[in-house]
C-alpha cells in the first residue's frame, strides 16, 4: 500500500459525493435501499484507500444518506425505521471495512513475502534458476547470471537448455534436464557427478546442483527450482585430499613401522599394511578396539592406562608392550602416539606408529645382565675399580671405593676424588689425569689415598680409554691397587740400601753415622739422635739431626743442661739395659708428664711437639752399642710396627758398621802391632845371622886355602852357608808380606837394563849349583825398563830359586830376555815337577801351593810368588805361569819399557841397607 494518504482520503470522499449523486440521480431505482451505491463507495474505498479513508467514507455516507436520502429529507433528524437501516449500513459497511482489510493484508503479505523470496533467491551465494513448469526460464538471480552468462532481462521465457546447458565431464554427453527428472520423479533431485556447464560464452565449470519442484498450494508442480554452484575450488580441495590421502596410505603401507590412527572417540579408524601383516588380521578386525585383542594380557592394563590418561590430556605418548604376531609369537613393540589436530585446531584423534623392540630389549637385557655381572664382579675385586666419562669426570666406582675411603659418589664422583688423595700427590695427580683426558694417553700413577681411618695409603693407579668404533674415547675405566706394603717395602729397602752404602763407604762410623742420621730425617723422623754406649756406661750424643739448623743447635744445648737420666725407666737409658726397642706410637701428654723429671724438663718435652718415637738399641753380638731414637712430631706421623722394623733394620745395619769399624781398628792395630814386631824381631835375627853367615863365609874361604878341613867338614861349612842363607831370604820374604799387607811396600823407580840385571842375578845364583845348569838367553841390546831394579833381582831371584826348588832332579833352567812390542819380558823356565792346570789361576795367592808339591817333599811357605805378583804389579806390570805337570814350568815377567835412558847410577851403593843386599853379598 504505496498510495499517498491524500489521494487515499480524497478518492474515498470523491467516491461517498459520487454515490451521492448517483443516488439522487437514480433515486426512484434506488428507492427501496438508499444505501446500496454507498456500500459500493464503501467497498471500492475499503479496496483502495485503506481502513482511516474509509472509516470517514461511511460517516460521510451516513449522513449524506441521512440529510438527503432518508425522509425527513434535507434534515438529520431521523426515525427509528431509518435509523435502523443506518445501523445495517452501518454493519454492512463495517464488514466489508473488515473484508476489505483482511484482503489488503495477505496480498501486502504476499507481496512481501514474494519480495523477501525474491532478495533471498538473488542474495544466495548459490546459483538458482527458476523454470515454469514447461522449463522455460522464470527467475535467474545474480550468481546463475555469472556462472551461465546469461542476465535475467535474456533469459526471462528462454528454454532451460538454452540457458543452463550441461554436460558429462569425461563423456561431453549432454546431462538429462534437471526438469524433466524432478518433473518426472516429483521430488528434490541431484545431478550426476562430474556435471560440466557451459556458459553462453563457452566458459565451462564444474558444477554440483540439484533441482526441487515448484508446487502452488493445491499441490500441482508449476515449476522447477535449480541450485547450483561453481565447485572448480572444492574439486581442487577434494583432488588434493584424495591425492594425500592416497599418498598417506602408500607411505603409511610401505613404512617399515606399523602405523595407527584412531578418532576422537578413542577407537581406531587405520591400520596400515603393515600392522595387518604383523598380527595376520583383517582390517575389520582390528578397527574400533578390535586391536586389543592382540596384546599380551599382562600388558593390557598398562596399554589401556597409558593411552587413555594421554588421551585425555591430549599429551603424547609412548608405552612399551607384546603385541601377538602372525605366527602367535609376541613381539615387544615401542608405540608412540601424538594427537592429531585439524585445521581449524581442533582434536582429531591420535596417530601413532610401533616398531619392534624385541631384540633390542634382548640385547638390553643381555647388557644390563652382562652390566650388573661386571658390577658384581667389580665389587667382589679387592681393587679399587671406576670409571669416567669422556670429559673425566668420574661416574662410577666399586664397593672397594666406598669401603676403604668411607666416602659417597656425591663426595668423590665426577670431580671430587682429589679431596681424598694426599695434599703432596693431588696437583700431580690431576694434572696427569687432565693431560691424558686430553691426549687420550693411558694413566698411570702412583699416589695416596686417604683411608676411612685417615692414614695414607699408596695406590698405583691406572686408567685405559675405551673407544668406539670411530676410536673416539667415550669413556675411562681405571683401577687403584694398594701397593703401599710393597712401597714401603721398596722404600725401605732402597733406605736401608742408601743407609748400608753411606756405612760402608767408610770405616769412619763416627763420620758415617753422622751422614746416616741425615737420611734419617726427614725421610723417617722429625727428630733423630743416635746416642753411643761409653765404657762407663754413660750415653754420648754422637749425632743429632733436624731439618732446622737452630733446632738442632738448640736441641744440643739442651742436651749438656740436661743429660740423660741414666735411671730413667723408658727410653734410651731403658733400651741400653734390656737391648728392646720401644715404640710410642703416640706420645700423650700424661706420657710427658710421667717421664719428666721436673717442670722445666716437661716444658721442653712439650716445646719438642713429640707426637710418636720410636727408641731402637744399636746392638751386636748381644751387645749393645748405643741407642738411635726417632721423633716424629711436626710431620704429624705416627709410628706403627713397620716403622720400628725398619728402624730396627738400620739400627742393626750401623751396630754393624760400628762393630765393623772397631774391629778393624783392633785389626790394624794388631797388624801395627805384628809389623813393629816382624821387624824388630827381623833386626834382631838378622844381625845375629848376618854375622853368622859372614864367619862362615870367612871360615869357608880361609879353609879353602889352607885345606885344613877335610871334605866332610867342608861340606858341613856349605850346610849352615847355605842354611843361613835360606833363613835369611825366609826372614826377608816375612818382612814383605808384612809390608804388604800394611801398605808399606814401595818402591823406588829408576831407569835400569833389565837384561844386565837377569845376568847379574844368573851370575850370582851359578856359585850354590850343584845338579842344575843355568844359563841367560838375550839379545845382546840393552832394555831399560823403570822401577827398583833390586825389587826385580829380587823377583827373578825367587823365580830361580823356585825353578832350582821344584826340579829336584836338576836339569837346565833357562832364563829369556826379550822385547815384545813395548814390553821388556823377562822368563825362567825350568824342566821340574810343573804345575796341575787347575792350581795355575791360585798360584800368585798368598799361602798357596800346588797340591802336588807336598807328595814331591819340596818345602816351602807359599808367599814368594805373592811378593812377585805385588812386586811386579808395582812397576806397572805383570807376572803369569804356565806350565805342562811333569815336565817344567815357564814363569814370565812383563814390564813397560821405559822412554827414558838411564842416568849413571850405582847399583851396589844403593844396595847398601837393604835386606835383600845381605843375600846377595852373601
Ligand atoms: P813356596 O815355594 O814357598 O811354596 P811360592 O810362592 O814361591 O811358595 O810358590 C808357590 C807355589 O807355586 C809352590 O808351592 C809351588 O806349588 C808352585 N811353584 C812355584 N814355582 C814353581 C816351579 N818352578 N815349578 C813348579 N811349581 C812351582
Amino acid at each position: 500500500m504505496s498510495r499517498p494518504p491524500l489521494l487515499r482520503y480524497a478518492v474515498a470522499i470523491g467516491t461517498v459525493v459520487l454515490a451521492l449523486l448517483l443516488s439522487l440521480w437514480l433515486r426512484p431505482l434506488i428507492e427501496p435501499n438508499p444505501f446500496l451505491l454507498f456500500l459500493a463507495a464503501v467497498a471500492f474505498s475499503s479496496w483502495y484507500s485503506g481502513l482511516r479513508p474509509t472509516l470517514l467514507a461511511i460517516a460521510l455516507a451516513i449522513l449524506a444518506c441521512s440529510y438527503f436520502l432518508l425522509p425527513p429529507f434535507f434534515s438529520l433528524i431521523l426515525g427509528m425505521r431509518e435509523i435502523l437501516r443506518v445501523m445495517g449500513f452501518v454493519v454492512v459497511s463495517m464488514l466489508i471495512v473488515v473484508l476489505g482489510e483482511a484482503r489488503q493484508r495477505a496480498t501486502a503479505e504476499v507481496r512481501r513475502q514474494r519480495e523477501w523470496l525474491h532478495i533471498t533467491l538473488s542474495s544466495i551465494g548459490d546459483a538458482v534458476i527458476a523454470t515454469d513448469i514447461q522449463g522455460r526460464v522464470t527467475f535467474i538471480n545474480a550468481v546463475a547470471e555469472t556462472l551461465t552468462g546469461w542476465k535475467q532481462a535474456d533469459a526471462q521465457g528462454q528454454a532451460l537448455e538454452q540457458v543452463f546447458k550441461i554436460v558429462n565431464e569425461t563423456t561431453r554427453e549432454t546431462v538429462e534436464s534437471p526438469v524433466s527428472k524432478v518433473i518426472r520423479s516429483g521430488t528434490i533431485a541431484g545431478l550426476a557427478n562430474h556435471t560440466i556447464l557451459i556458459a553462453r560464452d563457452g566458459t565451462e565449470t564444474p558444477i554440483d546442483d540439484s533441482g526441487a519442484p515448484i508446487s502452488d498450494a493445491r499441490g500441482p508442480i508449476i515449476g522447477v527450482v535449480l541450485v547450483f554452484r561453481d565447485i572448480t575450488e572444492r574439486k581442487q580441495a577434494d583432488n588434493a585430499l584424495h591425492e594425500s590421502e592416497t599418498r598417506f596410505r602408500s607411505v603409511a603401507d610401505s613404512a617399515p613401522v606399523l602405523i595407527w590412527m584412531s578418532g576422537i572417540d578413542t577407537l581406531c579408524s587405520f591400520f596400515n599394511q603393515t600392522w595387518l601383516d604383523f598380527t595376520g588380521r583383517a582390517l575389520e578386525q582390528e578397527l574400533g578396539n578390535g586391536w586389543t585383542e592382540s596384546i599380551h594380557p599382562d600388558d593390557f592394563q598398562y596399554c589401556l592406562d597409558t593411552y587413555r590418561s594421554a588421551f585425555h590430556q591430549r599429551q603424547e605418548f609412548s608405552m612399551e608392550y607384546r603385541l601377538r604376531r602372525a605366527d602367535g609369537a609376541y613381539r615387544w613393540l615401542l608405540d608412540t602416539g601424538v594427537p592429531r589436530f585439524a585445521p581449524d585446531g581442533s582434536f582429531a584423534g591420535y596417530i601413532g606408529s610401533c616398531i619392534d623392540i624385541t631384540e633390542r630389549r634382548q640385547v638390553e637385557e643381555a647388557l644390563r645382565a652382562s652390566e650388573q655381572r661386571y658390577r658384581d664382579l667389580a665389587n667382589a675385586m679387592p681393587l679399587i675399580i671406576w670409571t669416567a666419562g669422556s670429559d673425566g669426570a668420574v661416574n662410577y666406582y666399586n664397593q672397594s671405593w666406598f669401603e676403604y675411603t668411607g666416602t659417597t659418589i656425591t663426595r668423590t664422583g665426577g670431580w671430587g676424588w682429589p679431596a681424598v688423595v694426599h695434599p703432596d700427590d693431588r696437583q700431580r695427580s690431576l694434572d696427569r689425569w687432565n693431560h691424558s683426558v686430553q691426549s687420550g694417553e693411558p694413566y698411570e700413577i702412583e699416589y695416596r689415598f686417604r683411608r676411612a681411618d685417615g692414614r695414607y695409603r699408596w695406590h698405583l693407579g691406572r686408567a685405559l680409554p675405551i673407544r668406539d668404533e670411530y676410536d673416539r674415547i667415550v669413556a675411562w675405566i681405571g683401577t687403584a691397587t694398594d701397593i703401599d706394603d710393597k712401597k714401603r717395602a721398596e722404600d725401605a729397602l732402597h733406605f736401608l740400601a742408601g743407609a748400608g752404602t753411606l756405612l760402608a763407604s767408610s770405616l769412619d762410623y763416627e763420620t758415617t753415622l753422622a751422614s746416616v742420621i741425615h737420611l734419617v730425617v726427614p725421610r723417617i723422623a722429625d727428630w733423630c739422635t743416635i746416642d753411643i754406649l761409653e765404657e762407663d756406661g754413660t750415653l754420648r750424643l754422637l749425632a743429632l739431626a733436624h731439618v732446622d739448623p737452630e733446632k738442632v743447635q738448640w736441641a744440643q744445648e739442651l742436651r749438656q743442661q740436661h743429660p740423660i737420666n741414666p735411671d730413667a725407666s723408658v727410653g734410651a737409658p731403658n733400651v741400653v739395659r734390656t737391648g728392646q726397642s720401644e715404640l710410642y706410637p703416640v706420645i700423650t701428654d700424661e706420657l710427658l708428664i710421667s717421664v719428666a723429671r721436673d717442670t722445666e724438663e716437661l716444658n721442653l718435652l712439650r716445646a719438642v711437639g713429640y707426637r710418636s718415637a720410636m727408641v731402637v738399641p744399636l746392638m751386636v753380638r748381644g751387645q749393645v752399642l748405643g741407642v738411635i731414637t726417632f721423633v716424629a712430631a711436626e710431620s704429624q706421623r705416627y709410628y706403627g710396627p713397620d716403622d720400628l722394623e725398619l728402624a730396627e733394620q738400620l739400627a742393626r745395619r750401623a751396630a754393624v758398621s760400628i762393630d765393623n769399624a772397631r774391629l778393624y781398628r783392633e785389626a790394624q792395630d794388631s797388624l801395627r802391632a805384628r809389623q813393629v814386631f816382624l821387624s824388630i824381631a827381623s833386626h834382631e835375627l838378622k844381625t845375629p845371622l848376618t854375622a853368622l853367615m859372614g864367619y862362615a863365609s870367612l871360615l869357608q874361604r880361609r879353609t879353602a886355602q889352607n885345606g885344613v878341613l877335610t871334605e866332610r867338614d867342608r861340606r858341613a861349612l856349605r850346610v849352615i852357608v847355605n842354611q843361613a842363607t835360606r833363613l835369611n831370604r825366609l826372614i826377608s820374604a816375612l818382612l814383605d808380606l808384612s809390608r804388604i799387607e800394611t801398605g808399606q811396600l814401595s818402591i823406588e823407580r829408576q831407569v835400569f837394563d833389565l837384561y844386565a840385571m837377569a845376568r847379574h842375578g844368573v851370575e850370582e845364583v851359578q856359585p850354590a849349583l850343584e845338579r842344575h845348569t843355568v844359563s841367560i838367553n838375550h839379545l845382546h841390546e840393552p832394555l831399560f825398563v823403570e822401577g827398583d831394579e833390586l825389587r826385580m833381582e829380587q823377583v827373578l831371584q825367587n823365580l830361580l830359586q823356585n825353578a832350582i826348588k821344584y826340579s829336584p832332579e836338576g836339569g837346565a833352567i833357562t832364563v829369556l830376555v826379550q822385547r815384545e812390542d813395548d814390553w821388556a819380558c823377562l822368563s825362567v823356565t825350568d824342566q821340574g815337577i810343573g804345575i796341575p792346570t787347575e792350581a795355575l789361576p791360585k798360584l800368585f795367592h798368598r799361602f798357596y801351593r800346588a797340591p802336588n808339591v807336598e807328595a814331591e817333599h819340596v818345602s816351602g811357605i807359599g808367599i814368594g810368588l805373592f811378593i812377585v805378583k805385588e812386586i811386579v804389579s808395582l812397576h806397572g806390570g805383570e807376572v803369569a805361569a804356565t806350565s805342562t805337570e811333569g815336565k817344567g814350568s815357564t814363569f814370565t815377567i812383563r814390564l813397560p819399557l821405559s822412554k827414558h835412558l838411564p842416568v849413571a847410577q850405582d847399583r851396589l851403593a844403593a844396595s847398601g841397607t837393604d835386606d835383600n843386599a845381605v843375600e846377595t853379598r852373601a
